[in-house]
């Protein structure tokens, strides 16, 4: 049995590709055999067994958890059903659902248009193509076709399609590997973190941005930020009352205001959406990852009544967008069946409960030398440390602690699903925790305080 394990990861390595990974990676790989709750079973290139905490919930998918019964169920249904259909011409229950749920549950508040248009897409940076796309067709309709480019704020992630590149943050992004490819955006500091903002901090953050964006408004199209909290680009969390200035300031200049709630979206930090901690509501919404609860491949773009009408009255007469996979029915089945998971509120008390675990469980973190932070924000956790995670050895030695861990730069992270237990939350912090300090240095030992 062993040697099938071996021969696996050996076949992986001479066919596929990873994730900004080299082809034939000189890095270790893990089978997955099972997967079940908030656990994965991981087999080693050695034939070694593990039983780990997916402490990442599949890169902010899984917030159910793996063999979920109602999204088996759903999947199971919907198969018996039909699987995919074409999305032009035709239409289909599972998606009209699909639509209908995202614009009840997307974020309102008095006195502002409301999302109530969807657009589905085949994953987040697709998602965020369209809005983009959608936000350029926009302005030409309103007789401004010189307005092309975005304003955005550096340490964005937003995607690895070519647009969505060309607004993640210019430095940490992968701008200077396609050099002329990537369209000339605008760029603004990122807001000051929430840990010490202060009212202050928050209006010269503002003040700056609105000098940028008076600048080029003739030339900008849309605002495109991750609310509250940036993912990929680097897990930093920063105050909502910046959502309320980058509204104000949309509206100003006539620029559309995009939230990529991509990672973000469906409870993680705390509210249904990031956009919700300010009552603010934009204009174009991206979301994916935990869409599915994990499953399948789906995202979604939506928007106002007015951007929709405006486009499509437009020259154009149309959004110039249709992947081939649109809507797809098994997807949209299994999103219906993750969304009415979150339809009784639960996910609040599980998030806020996950959350007040987070911060317990890694304070500890901060007594290793090697770390510079320790912050949480709704169910999402993370160690930053001073300088660069050895990636290969703390994942290897939070697996020895039972945790499933994908570091990268200087950030430990984690992100676990809503159904993970008070024990669950305690394994992985530990894991993470003890990680750290065995490859990144010990916990100093303090005089006066027990062990
Ligand atoms: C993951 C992510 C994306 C890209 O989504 P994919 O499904 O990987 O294409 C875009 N924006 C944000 C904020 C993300 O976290």
């Amino acid at each position: 049995m062993t040697g099938m394990a071996i021969g696996l990861i050996e076949r992986d390595r001479a066919r596929l590709w990873h994730p900004y990974a080299p082809a034939s990676p000189d890095l270790p790989l893990w089978e997955v055999e099972a997967a079940s709750g908030v656990r994965l079973r991981l087999r080693g290139e050695d034939g070694s067994r593990h039983d780990v905490i997916d402490a990442m919930s599949s890169w902010w998918a899984a917030i159910h958890g793996y063999r979920n019964p109602v999204l088996d169920a759903a999947a199971k249904r919907q198969l018996e059903s039909f699987s995919h259909v074409m999305f032009g011409g035709l239409t289909h229950a599972p998606a009209v659902e699909l639509a209908e749920r995202l614009v009840d549950m997307a974020p309102s508040a008095p006195g502002q248009p409301g999302l109530e248009r969807v657009f589905l897409a085949d994953s987040g940076s697709v998602a965020v193509e369209v809005a983009l796309k959608l936000a350029v067709q926009f302005q030409t309709a309103s007789g401004h076709p010189r307005r092309q480019r975005f304003l955005s704020i550096r340490g964005g992630y937003h995607g690895d399609t070519f647009a969505a590149m060309g607004v993640c943050d210019p430095v940490d992004g992968m701008h200077t590997a396609f050099p002329g490819l990537l369209a000339d955006n605008v760029f603004a500091p990122r807001p000051p973190a929430a840990a010490s903002a202060t009212p202050e901090t928050v209006q010269e953050w503002a003040a700056d941005l609105a000098d940028i964006a008076a600048a080029h408004s003739g030339e900008l199209a849309a605002i495109i930020v991750e609310p509250v909290l940036q993912g990929a680009g680097g897990m930093h969390i920063y105050p909502a009352e910046c959502l309320t200035a980058l509204r104000q300031l949309a509206d100003r200049h006539g620029l559309l205001l995009i939230f990529d709630e991509i990672a973000t979206g469906f409870g993680r930090t705390g509210e249904l959406f990031a956009a919700d901690h300010a009552g603010v509501v934009p204009d174009i919404m991206c979301v994916g990852k935990a869409l599915t609860g994990g499953y399948l491949t789906l995202a979604a773009m939506l928007c106002t009544a007015d951007v929709a009408s405006t486009v499509s009255n437009g020259k154009a007469g149309a959004l110039l967008h249709g992947p081939t996979f649109m809507g797809n029915p098994l997807a949209c089945a299994v999103a219906n069946a993750s969304l009415g998971i979150l339809d009784d509120g639960k996910w609040r008390a599980d998030v806020a409960r996950i959350g007040a675990g987070l911060e317990t469980g890694l304070a500890p973190a901060l007594d290793v030398e090697a770390v510079r932070d320790v912050r949480t924000i709704g169910a999402v956790g993370v160690i930053e440390l001073h300088d660069a995670v050895d990636v290969t050895a703390v994942t290897a030695a939070a697996i020895r602690h039972g945790v499933w861990v994908r570091p990268f730069r200087n950030l430990v992270y984690t992100m676990p699903p809503y159904t993970s237990t008070a024990a669950d939350i305690e394994q992985i912090t530990a894991g993470m925790t003890a990680a750290v300090a065995e490859v990144h240095g010990r916990v100093p030992a303090r005089s006066g305080e027990a062990a």
